[in-house]
């Protein structure tokens, strides 16, 4: 029988491993998956808590259901009835500007008229057509992207937000092809983003799909009981393939013996696995320690994709104290506007249910790679830092009747300059390694649905060396 370790049960490790063990019964000799994952739960960043009637999202909140892989996966699993939209009143966004919640036009001709930049910013959002494109080449930053194309203003303050909410980043040093690849596809298409966003609007509107033209498309989702019953159910379709309380410290090659399985898995306490092929699911960082020994080069470049810690404050209230249930999704603050957070989403607004009758559930990000030190503050001060801030944004002076922290240290992978450069390399080190795969948010998108997509497709390719073997 041939054996795989798969290093890691976030998201990206249990999806492959859950299409290896169903593809196996393809393969001469048959494959045994083993996952091994160092915590006491499997799931990673996704995590759900849940007390007296609050469901409490830890890490992310849902996932796009825009790309055909994730649905496809929920569907194996027999999930599709626990599925959870967000509610219209989702497609309400605000941004934080000029001391108010402005909320985000979706549509350039009512985009013009509010007031969320200056006049003289609005005005060269007109000039967007004559761009002019980016250097052959040249990795150019998010910002440079957005300043040729929108302006300064628009680019410090729209483009600053869109990848706060995603990537919780610096738009001078992350990479736009690595980081917002679509954008350099309608640049490459269109020459203009105005005209590109036009043309998605007109067809999502062909396809009555919620969401502005800037939008990033799909309908938010999760589940009846928040996002980690898809972990959960992961899980158990794996059932004891799953270990548990399991760090692997060294990672060994040994194919000198012929026949012989050639990989050796090391975990804490010194038991060790032998096996045809290993999958290190694992974010970039603690990758470094595994493959240093195989390759110092490939263990360089791992530890050069920087990730960004990140904090999520969840809050509940009274609803009356409040004044309701806010209407939206939520909003996100421009870097250099006053208030420390990254912005709030409005999680019993998007996904009714998530708190108890009567009350109101907040979850607030700060951090990320603008502020490195909020993973550091205890949790007094993280309190005091977002009830501050909610008060000066959303007017809400009252006491929380919930309070919960989740940090984050090695938050959400950096795709700064460079980056495909690393991805390269990463690729050219591997190909001397047969039988290592790397997988994971650190790598090429880190949404839940990139990590997805992304795992399925190596487990095939696993599959395919298992059966060559
Ligand atoms: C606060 C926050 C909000 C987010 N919001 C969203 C969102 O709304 N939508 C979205 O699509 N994405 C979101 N993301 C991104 C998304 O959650 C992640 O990209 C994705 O979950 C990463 O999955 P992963 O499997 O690659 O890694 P991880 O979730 O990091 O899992 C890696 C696992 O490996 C284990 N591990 C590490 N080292 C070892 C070792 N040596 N031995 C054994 N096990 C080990 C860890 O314990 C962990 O369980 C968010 C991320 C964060 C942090």
């Amino acid at each position: 029988m041939k054996r795989i370790v798969v290093v890691g049960g976030g998201v990206a490790g249990l999806t492959a491993a859950l299409h290896i063990k169903d593809g196996a019964g393809e393969i001469a000799g048959g494959v045994e998956v083993l996952l091994l994952e160092g915590g006491d739960r499997v799931g990673g960043n996704i995590r759900t808590d849940r007390d007296d009637g609050w469901i409490i999202e830890c890490g992310p909140n849902g996932y796009l259901d825009n790309v055909s892989t994730t649905p496809a996966l929920v569907k194996r699993l027999k999930l599709e009835r626990r599925v959870q939209p967000a509610d219209e009143g989702a497609a309400k966004r605000f941004l934080y500007r000029n001391g108010r919640l402005n909320l985000l036009a979706t549509n350039p001709i009512a985009f013009l008229a509010s007031p969320v930049l200056s006049l003289r910013g609005r005005l060269r959002i007109l000039f967007e057509p004559f761009s002019g494109s980016a250097k052959p080449g040249r990795d150019e930053t998010v910002y440079e992207f957005g300043k040729r194309h929108i302006g300064h203003e628009a680019a410090t303050v729209l483009i600053d937000a869109m990848v706060s909410g995603v990537y919780a980043g610096n738009i001078h040093e992350l990479s736009l092809a690595s980081a917002f690849p679509k954008m350099a596809e309608m640049e490459a298409k269109h020459g203009s983003l105005v005209k590109a966003m036009m043309a998605r609007g007109r067809e999502r509107r062909a396809a009555k799909k919620p969401g502005g033209p800037a939008g990033p498309g799909g309908t938010l989702t999760s589940f009846d009981d928040g996002l980690d019953v898809l972990v959960s159910a992961l899980a158990r379709e794996l059932g004891d393939s799953v270990w548990l309380q399991c760090t692997v410290k060294r990672i060994k090659r040994d194919s000198s013996t012929s026949g012989a399985k050639p990989w050796n898995v090391v975990v804490e306490g010194g038991a060790s696995l032998q096996c045809d092929a290993v999958m290190l699911a694992v974010p970039a960082a603690p990758a470094v320690p595994l493959v240093q020994p195989l390759d110092a080069t490939l263990a360089d470049t791992l530890s050069a994709i920087r990730s960004a810690g990140l904090v999520v404050v969840a809050l509940g209230y009274e609803a009356e104290a409040v004044g309701g249930a806010p209407d939206g999704f939520g909003f996100l603050v421009p870097r250099g506007t006053g208030p420390r957070i990254l912005g709030c989403l409005w999680d019993s607004s998007l996904f009714p249910g998530r708190a108890p009758n009567g009350k109101v559930l907040l979850r607030v990000m700060i951090g990320g790679a603008h502020d490195p030190q909020a993973v550091t503050l205890d949790d007094h001060t993280l309190l005091g830092i977002v009830r501050k801030d909610l008060r000066t944004t959303m007017g809400i002076d009252a006491e929380p009747v919930l309070a919960r922290i989740y940090r984050h240290p090695n938050g959400i992978a950096q795709y700064t300059v460079g980056h495909q450069q690393r991805l390269d390399t990463i690729h050219q080190r591997l190909e001397r390694l047969p039988g290592l795969w790397v997988t994971g948010s650190s790598y090429y998108g880190v949404s839940m649905n990139a990590c997805i997509a992304r795992a399925g497709d190596q487990a095939d390719e696993i599959l395919r060396y298992l059966d060559s073997l």
